[in-house]
């Protein structure tokens, strides 16, 4: 059993609030939003990050995002998906989700500071 935020979120330990449930995926709206919508794509199995998961699991998910991206409208103006891995990816919660975000037009790399 493991101890992290999501875990407890999937035990009914934390609350959230689930955009999509079902027996192997929820989709959560995140707590500290970024962006006007800004969700949470995440596998009820404990996994770290994609480098662990399998293709089906990860197949899977992205079924489920392009589902709630359709059936929430963001599919017609587009939105993005990201996923942070380790140290330096700045993954701050050790089980695998996707960040869905859209419902506005996101800053594009022009925009970021440049190396
Ligand atoms: P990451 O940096 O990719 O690990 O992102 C973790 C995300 O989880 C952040 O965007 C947080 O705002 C979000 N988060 C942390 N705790 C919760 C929570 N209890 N409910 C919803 N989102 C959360």
């Amino acid at each position: 059993m493991e101890d992290d935020v999501f875990c407890k979120i999937i035990r009914g330990e934390l609350p959230s609030t689930k955009i999509y449930e079902d027996d192997k995926v929820i989709v959560i709206k995140d707590a500290n939003p970024i962006a006007k919508i800004h969700w949470l794509a995440i596998p009820k199995k404990h996994v770290l990050d994609i480098m662990e998961a399998d293709d089906e699991m990860i197949s899977y998910i992205f079924d489920v995002i392009r589902k709630v991206a359709r059936e929430n409208g963001l599919a017609e103006d587009g939105f993005r998906i990201t996923t942070n891995i380790g140290e330096n990816g700045g993954q701050a919660v050790k089980h695998l989700h996707f960040h869905i975000l859209g419902g506005e037009k996101l800053p594009t790399r022009s925009q970021k500071k440049e190396h």
